[in-house]
């Protein structure tokens, strides 16, 4: 009998889950706080819970937890990093950021990725499976038990676009936000997209609030669908199109990461025409300086070419900022530690071969 992923139920599923159990009514809410508050990956660890209960949860149920693989610590700054296996052996990442408002904690939301973006490591290593609500949990959770912090913010920005996994990161949503849980406002959370179009109007639609963060990184679909085959499904003008509606459903302001590639999308040209595409929207460009890619030949434009970039955006009203680089020792940029992990495991396995 196939257990069911008591970590992915919200309360009220929760409570219809135990019913066969013939349990007090109150033991749906005792058990979704030791796994939710008290972020218990066991079910031995709820101590207020009768044994002979306990025993029939473990029966039918199960507690996915992330297991540490790896983690790096930054030696400049707080930055922790992580390598989580999941349960049936696959590998994902996470990063936990230190600022001075708090703790935000970057997750992944998909083994691997579809989306192939040119820059990145973790569509190099191509698609697996999408996470469960439970798995983008039990890495918010594995970390604060692990670093023994509480984090303020989560940013739906690791591995994976997080629109093509839209219900379950919607459900994750709902659990991490419960007052019963976390309590993490819709406003403290971020969800990164590469730009799935339609599942940006289902998301505003929801009127969740939460923070939408594009990766644009080109402000023509000549140079962005050289860098992001999504580009080729959905083109500039209809992405634009769908955050200005997102930013009129929920009055939340739109994050464009832009990436800046030396000689690629960093001229003056290319600024000026982003100033005049995000024009009078309610909206902030996080310009990000490249982060090496083995394997991958962009570099990164040079300082004086991001600030003269920045300041055109500002003299046309174009609110920028230069992303602080954390962590830049560890590789903390999504899939890198997966796909150097991955590497190092099928050596391994190579050279097991061998042997
Ligand atoms: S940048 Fe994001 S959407 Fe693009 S391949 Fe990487 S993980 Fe996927």
């Amino acid at each position: 009998m196939e257990k069911t992923d008591i970590l992915s139920l919200n309360g009220r599923e929760l409570e219809t889950a135990l019913l066969p159990f013939s349990a007090p009514r109150y033991r749906a809410a005792q058990i979704f706080d030791w796994l939710h508050k008290k972020r218990v990956p066991e079910f031995d660890g709820m101590t207020n819970i009768p044994k002979t209960f306990l025993l029939q949860l473990s029966d039918n149920f199960v507690i996915f937890d992330c297991n540490v693989e790896k983690k790096l610590k930054s030696m400049y700054d707080d930055t922790v990093k992580y390598l989580f296996s999941l349960y049936d052996g696959e590998l994902i990442e996470c990063v936990v950021m230190k600022y001075k408002y708090g703790s935000t904690i970057c997750i992944s939301t998909q083994v691997g990725c579809k989306m192939g973006c040119g820059f990145c490591a973790s569509g190099a290593s191509g698609f697996k499976r999408n996470l469960m609500p439970s798995e983008m949990l039990a890495q918010v959770y594995a970390a604060q038990r692990e670093l023994d912090i509480t984090l303020s913010h989560v940013v739906l920005m690791g591995m994976g676009e997080p629109l093509d996994n839209f219900d379950n990161v919607v459900k994750f949503f709902e659990l991490i936000s419960d007052p019963a849980g976390q309590n993490i406002s819709m406003r403290k959370i971020s969800v990164s997209t590469s730009g799935i179009v339609p599942r940006i109007y289902e998301l505003a639609k929801l009127k969740l609030g939460v923070t939408l963060s594009v990766s644009l990184h080109a402000p023509n679909d000549e140079i962005r669908s050289k860098l992001m085959p999504i580009n080729k499904q959905w083109g500039i003008d209809e992405l634009i199109e769908a955050c200005r509606a997102y930013t009129k459903a929920t009055s939340r302001r739109i994050s464009f990461e832009y990436i800046m590639i030396k000689g690629v999308n960093d001229s003056d040209e290319c600024a000026l025409l982003l100033a005049k595409r995000l024009k009078g929207m309610l909206c902030h460009v996080n310009l990000i300086p490249v982060n090496e890619v083995p394997g991958k030949t962009n570099s990164s434009s040079g300082d004086n070419r991001i600030r003269a970039f920045s300041s055109i955006l500002a003299e046309k009203g174009i609110n920028a900022t230069v992303r602080r680089s954390l962590g830049s020792d560890i590789n903390a940029s999504c899939g890198q530690l997966r796909r150097n992990s991955m590497h190092s495991l099928n050596n391994q396995r190579e050279s097991d071969l061998v042997v």
